[in-house]
């Protein structure tokens, strides 16, 4: 049972600093070897995946999902959640806990993994609220939280206002071992804005939330994460002066990380004004094939917290993937349903899909145009994440859970959200034309999602 060799594909395994053209043997779930020529060490019954031309590596992770189970489960449950995740090459996803109600005592935490293991096809890790609510007003019950198995703290959606609070959080988070998110927001400065504050917010008559807010916030959790010595991780983040803030702090030495999504490093505020305007402003540097692809002006599919920002912010933050500031990569999964995104750009809920899309946007930003390698790119995917989780999971090592991605980092294929996995559809990139394509998704070394039966049995 769940016993399978892969061959000859090139195996990407940055936390065993390894890359080579190699086959890998799954034993009962858990990887046997990693060399050449494995099928004499196989059981003869073995089934065999034919893996040539194709990327293996540590299943992916992806630290910021959100599946809405409890409580808004006509948006995403955990089924359909994880469906997506399958589907775009993930194999441990970890959810935020703004549910409802929030994940914030041990029943809730409970409930989450309970329904995980009913119904949920990869390895679903879960976060408690940082306060009770998630108000930001009194703290949850963080030990307690711990001992029901959460793999962090984070007020995700909302930001702790009340720095004293943050910083008896960051003690409580450091007593426990749990790295401490923040979704980095600066009420009084972003009041009711609603996209990145500059010349489209100004063109479209719409309400700004300034980079300020933002950065605010970072510098805030640099102070805090040196005072305290938490580990403080500071989510999607999209300005240029985050990653400077954080570029500086990191030198000195201190205990602050932080992720960015696909949407941010790919599309500015233009992409607000429609595609025309965007294709002409800020799409010309992406490898895709624009004329192809429309939208108009106030989509609300292109409006998610933080905003989509300018183009230099855009590219500060891929140069602060390139020379690692910034370690992890991840979605921030934000399913709505079409009819709580169908109103006026003000009205409608922030957030995006990005499950089955940010394998192929990261590769094309980054992989392709050769900022980075791909065993970088990879290891913010899987043993960055888990080790900022303390996961025992990113990595191909001889006894380790058979999480495994096959991908092809060059198959082209047009991404429609209408045929996504997710119950939402609200992906900002439907009919976009991407490049590079998750082929198989293994956990435990069970086949939990395909592109075709390439599995054969030998
Ligand atoms: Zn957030």
């Amino acid at each position: 049972m769940n016993s399978l060799l892969l061959t000859g594909g090139r195996v990407v395994d940055p936390a065993n600093h390894f890359d080579s053209i190699a086959d890998v043997l799954i034993l009962d779930g858990k990887i046997s070897a990693v060399g050449k020529n494995l099928s004499a060490k196989a059981p003869k019954e073995i089934e065999t995946f034919d893996a040539a031309g194709k990327i293996v590596c540590p299943g992916l992770i992806d630290l910021h999902v959100h599946f809405r189970e409890p409580g808004q489960t006509a948006k995403e449950n955990i089924a359909s959640g994880t469906a997506a995740a399958a589907r775009g090459g993930f194999t441990s996803v970890v959810c935020m806990p703004n549910t409802s109600p929030a994940i914030d005592n041990a029943g809730t935490v409970a409930l989450i993994h309970e329904r995980a293991a009913a119904e949920g096809v990869v390895n679903v890790f879960v976060t408690g609220a940082i306060t009770k609510n998630i108000a930001g007003e009194e703290l949850a019950p963080i030990g307690s939280l711990k001992k029901a198995g959460v793999v962090a703290i984070t007020d995700d959606g909302h930001c702790i206002q009340n720095n004293e609070l943050m910083r008896r959080a960051c003690e409580y988070a450091k007593m426990f071992g749990l790295p401490i998110f923040d979704h980095c927001q600066d009420y009084s400065l972003v009041t009711d804005g609603v996209m990145h504050e500059g010349y489209w917010s100004l063109a479209l008559g719409l309400r700004g939330w300034p980079s300020a807010g933002e950065e605010m916030i970072v510098a805030r959790n640099i102070l805090l994460a040196e005072l305290t010595g938490a580990k403080i991780h500071c989510q999607h983040l999209s300005a240029a002066g985050s990653v400077a803030l954080l570029r500086a702090a990191k030198k000195r030495g201190i205990s602050i990380s932080g992720e960015a999504c696909p949407h941010h490093f790919t599309l500015t505020d233009a992409a607000v004004a429609g595609s025309e305007k965007f294709w002409a402003n800020d799409g010309k540097s992406l490898n895709t094939q624009p004329s192809t692809i429309h939208w108009s002006a106030y989509d609300t599919n292109f409006k998610m917290n933080p905003p989509l920002r300018s183009a230099k912010d855009r590219e500060a933050i891929l140069e602060g993937l390139a020379d690692g500031t910034i370690e992890i990569l991840c979605s921030d999964h934000a399913p709505h349903c079409d009819y709580e995104k169908e109103v006026e750009f003000d009205y409608a809920p922030f957030g995006v899909t990005g499950l089955e899309t940010e394998l192929a946007l990261s590769l094309m930003q980054l992989v392709h145009t050769k900022r980075i390698s791909l065993a970088d790119m990879i290891a913010k995917f899987t043993v960055n994440p888990a080790r900022l989780l303390n996961l025992n999971k990113g990595t191909l090592s001889v006894g380790a859970d058979a999480d495994v991605t096959v991908f092809d980092p060059d198959q082209e294929w047009i991404f429609r959200a209408e045929n996504s996995a997710s119950k939402s559809k609200n992906s900002p990139f439907s009919g976009w034309r991407l490049k590079g394509k998750a082929v198989a998704t293994l956990v435990a070394g069970k086949k939990v999602w395909a592109e075709d039966s390439e599995l054969v049995v030998a």
